[in-house]
């Protein structure tokens, strides 16, 4: 295996970063939650329970863009009358936590 030599600008490039990643935190946290199963109100549907925690962690941090893991079972939350799963995923970049929430359609037999 080859390693591919880091570039020495990183660094700085890291530090910049540090300080917009605030706002930028901010301004995408707002849009996490316009997209879908980014809140209550804008479930994702599914068939099954089953695909909630692959559909979870399929999509990365809205923040940084990296990976994110489950931190448990997805929970059943009531919102509306409505039934709602929610999966708790956490980044394991800059280790924000985000909910997923998913409606579960007809079952078809
Ligand atoms: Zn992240």
């Amino acid at each position: 295996m080859t390693k591919k030599p880091k570039p020495k600008r990183a660094r700085t490039e890291r530090r910049i970063l540090d300080r917009t990643t605030e706002k930028l935190r901010e301004q995408r946290t707002k849009l996490y939650a316009l997209e879908p199963g980014g809140s209550a109100d804008r479930p994702i549907e599914l068939s099954s329970p089953s695909q909630v925690e692959i559909d979870a962690e399929s999509l990365p941090c809205p923040v940084c863009g990296d990976r994110v893991r489950l931190e448990g079972p997805h929970e059943v939350e009531e919102h509306k009358g409505e039934r709602l799963r929610v999966a708790r995923v956490v980044c394991i970049g800059c280790r924000a936590r985000w909910s997923r929430y998913y409606r579960l359609g007809p079952v078809l037999n």
